[in-house]
């Protein structure tokens, strides 16, 4: 298969940020074997010619973070602050199966190729009941539509009502929420395991995949599994994904429950001199 795309103004985003007017482009099979000008193009033979006049060709976009599974339950949660709406969602994701993470998937990712989007990185948190949490299905999706994907498993080995500063809030309320978190807690080897196993099955460049560890958050994970989460993706040569300082909330969780021992060893001072400093927000 070799196709002709003429007459597009070219985005290059290379090095010099060239923009091209009037530029071609020629596939072959699946390589871009040309983008330039439109008078230096390849003659044809062409299977197949795009009149792209008037349309722009660049680079696909890449969606650095979503959360596959709520792409079938948008809109319809309260209008909440992260943390009170995450509970909602959850409750959500514990009545999905793997046929709905797959149908979840699928739909955000049509939506993502429709506007230009070909690679996504889905932070995936499903439900416990399901293999891998329901995320084989969502990367099969993926995997169908054609679209290249990083999916990193989330892991979390705190329970919920730990990660949020619920401070004096009613006995019942607080007791609760942690009647709904129980089902969702395991050891953190177990968290580690899952994951190893989930790289082992599902990780394959080949076929768009990209599997990595995505401890969810610093508030949400013992210092066991941050470390260990990270030795992962060193030993394996993979990226690790994680939320950072997402809310106000999150932010005094985390310096609450990290400043002590960042400060134990030395870290904070560190950090504060490093790249990292601004991100981490410790001044
Ligand atoms: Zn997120």
């Amino acid at each position: 298969m070799k196709l002709l795309v003429r007459n597009p103004l070219i985005v290059t985003m290379n090095e010099d940020n060239d923009v091209i007017e009037n530029g071609a482009m020629v596939v072959a099979g699946n390589r871009l074997a040309y983008v330039g000008p439109a008078e230096w193009a390849p003659l044809g033979p062409f299977d197949r010619t795009i009149d792209a006049s008037r349309m722009i060709a660049m680079p696909g976009m890449v969606n650095s973070h979503c959360h596959s599974p709520a792409n079938l339950v948008r809109g319809m949660m309260p209008s909440k602050p992260l943390e009170i709406w995450r509970a909602y969602y959850r409750a959500s994701l514990r009545d999905m199966r793997d046929e709905d993470f797959y149908a979840s998937a699928l739909l955000g990712g049509m939506e993502m190729l429709k506007s230009g989007t070909t690679t996504v990185l889905d932070h995936f948190f499903g439900n416990q009941a399901c293999r891998f949490m329901g995320a084989g299905a969502a990367i099969q999706a993926m995997r169908d539509l054609g679209l290249r994907h990083v999916v990193a498993l989330t892991l979390s080995d705190k329970s919920y009502e730990e990660t949020i500063p619920l401070g004096n809030t009613a006995a019942d309320l607080n007791n609760e929420i942690k009647r709904m978190s129980q089902k969702e807690g395991k050891p953190t080897k177990a968290w580690l395991d899952d994951c190893e196993a989930f790289i082992d099955t599902l990780h394959a460049p080949e076929k768009l995949t990209t599997a990595c560890p995505g401890p969810s958050a610093v508030q949400r994970c013992t210092d066991e599994l941050l470390a260990k989460s990270a030795e992962m993706a060193r030993r394996r040569n993979l990226p690790i994904h994680i939320h950072l300082a997402e809310t106000k909330a999150q932010q005094v969780m985390g310096r609450q429950l990290r400043q002590i021992a960042f400060a134990a060893s030395g870290f904070a001072g560190r950090v504060r001199r490093g790249p990292l400093a601004g991100a981490l927000n410790l001044d």
